[in-house]
């Protein structure tokens, strides 16, 4: 999980670069880097944490360049150190050709890649999924013989079969964006499985003419600045080519395929403003929140507040509670940003949850209180929440949760590699409840789901909660191995 972003435009896009993956840190903030490109030279800068942290006593007209990429990095894997960290920031680059690279997502066969790529003479300096993508792009534009192109149109159409070659070689999820001599290359996997919007700024009185196309992993950033248009998710298999100079834009589909966009964004990642396939995701966690009421409504003789664990929680519990007829309370209030997928280790992820909720004893104390939240993944969340909310005084805590029982391992960027570490894999429900401690643990139903959501279960990955997967994932056990291996050497990593 990370946040791309790019622009190309007739002005220095160094300082919407920054601003834009400071709305995006909440995809990832191990590490955040800027790339542009002047037409002659690239200039990059990157460092641990936040853009804020990064670019705090920075000179952005040092990045120079009308064409830029940037990344917010959640490691899965490359982490554990501030010095693998580092190593391992984004964007990537690559001097023959001439390019940088960053991407969202991951590659499930990202160790065979490597391996070939490796037996053809590339090095490896990073373990980033980007610089395999990247190498295996250059591969196939010496293949298309890409730098010989005659003109713009003749270099985008064989950058697009070069394209057609890497969705060929890897396997896995991926969101790219990539500077080259002549302009920006953005591509998306073919099952479409990571986000990625595109969207345009116009020359004041000329809609026809854009001054600035850019590409956001959520569309939110587009919102943040107010004045883009046409936004739009990338298809699945889509490339988009737009050219430096003259910001003509060209696109290809390479990918037949209904696609599997991730709908975990909806449910937990994505910021609310952000639109996915048409969806706000702000309206789709309300209709969620009514769907798990209506599939719970024996339920509502059991309770008499319902809270919602901030963020994502509240907005479904607004939603229930007006379904139900039942007062909703602020009982939960979330102080600072930090997400607690987030933190490096689980005993700092238990502590996050300490730290960063306040209870209101006053909303709690002597009642029956159904709590709303998104998922309950590892369980941790849920456990500290249902002891908290006993010490506080409830009486009964009926924990709600609008995404269904995470039952498989996510091989596609979000850091649920391992099913050991899922607390529905090998237990009932009624064992979770105990595990828990709570009165009693209630998941929306997968067509519950699907229904709350709007859209058609055949455009959605799904795998975590069905286990169908998308995608081979024959070669995913050498990457959970992979993992689980740096984290064995790292104690700062969750096991
Ligand atoms: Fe998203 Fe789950 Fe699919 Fe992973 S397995 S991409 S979390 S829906």
């Amino acid at each position: 999980m990370c946040g791309i972003l790019g622009f190309v435009s007739y002005e220095p896009v160094a300082a919407r670069l920054v601003a834009s993956a400071d709305r995006l840190q909440s995809r990832g903030e191990h590490s955040t880097g800027v790339s542009t490109f002047d037409g002659q030279f690239f200039w990059d800068h990157a460092g641990l944490g936040s853009a804020s942290q990064v670019f705090h006593h920075y000179d952005l007209s040092q990045l120079r360049g009308t064409v830029g990429i940037a990344h917010t990095r959640y490691a899965t894997t490359g982490g554990g150190t501030p010095e693998r960290l580092l190593r391992n920031r984004q964007p990537v680059g690559s001097d023959r050709p001439g390019l940088r690279t960053c991407a969202n997502g991951d590659l499930v066969n990202l160790q065979a890649a490597r391996k070939a790529l490796m037996e053809k003479g590339y090095t490896f300096q990073t373990e980033v999924d980007s610089k395999v993508i990247q190498d295996i792009l250059i591969e196939r534009m010496f293949e298309q013989k890409v730098l010989e192109a005659r003109d713009n149109a003749d270099y985008v159409a064989r950058m697009f079969r070069a394209v057609e070659g890497v969705h060929r070689d890897l396997v896995g999820a991926y969101s790219v964006l990539t500077i080259t001599e002549r302009g920006l290359l953005a591509f998306k996997d073919p099952n479409g499985i990571r986000p990625c919007s595109i969207a345009f700024r116009e020359k004041p009185g000329d809609m026809f003419h854009p001054k600035e196309v850019a590409f956001a992993s959520e569309s939110s950033v587009f919102n943040y600045f107010g004045d883009y248009h046409d936004i739009r998710e990338l298809e699945p298999g889509e490339a988009v080519f737009v050219e430096r100079d003259t910001l003509k834009v060209h696109t290809a589909r390479m990918s037949r395929a209904k696609g599997a966009f991730c709908f975990f964004e909806f449910v937990y990642f994505a910021r609310p403003d952000s639109k996915f396939k048409g969806r706000v995701v702000e309206s789709a966690r309300r209709d969620l929140g009514r769907m798990l009421a209506r599939e719970y409504r024996d339920e509502r003789s059991r309770v008499d507040v319902v809270l919602g664990v901030p963020g994502t929680g509240v907005s479904a519990g607004i939603s229930m509670a007006h379904e139900w007829g039942l007062p909703f309370e602020y009982g939960i209030i979330k102080v600072g940003s930090k997400r607690s997928f987030q933190e490096t280790s689980q005993e700092k992820r238990e502590k996050a949850i300490d730290e960063k909720f306040l209870f209101i004893k006053e909303f709690i104390e002597g009642k029956r209180v159904a709590v709303v939240d998104d998922s309950n993944v590892r369980g941790t969340t849920a456990r500290k929440l249902a002891r908290k909310l006993f010490d506080l005084g409830a009486k009964e805590v009926h924990l709600f949760y609008f995404c269904p029982a995470v039952i498989g391992p996510c091989f596609y960027g979000i850091d649920t590699p391992d099913e050991s570490k899922l607390v529905a894999v090998g237990r009932t429900n009624e064992q979770i409840r105990e595990w828990t401690g709570a009165t009693s643990v209630n998941y929306i139903s997968i067509p519950g789901l699907i229904e709350g959501l709007g859209l058609p279960k055949d455009e959605l990955c799904l795998a975590c909660v069905t286990r169908d997967y998308p995608t081979s994932v024959k070669e995913a056990q050498d990457r959970v191995a992979l993992r689980n291996a740096e984290r064995d050497t790292c104690a700062e990593w969750p096991k």
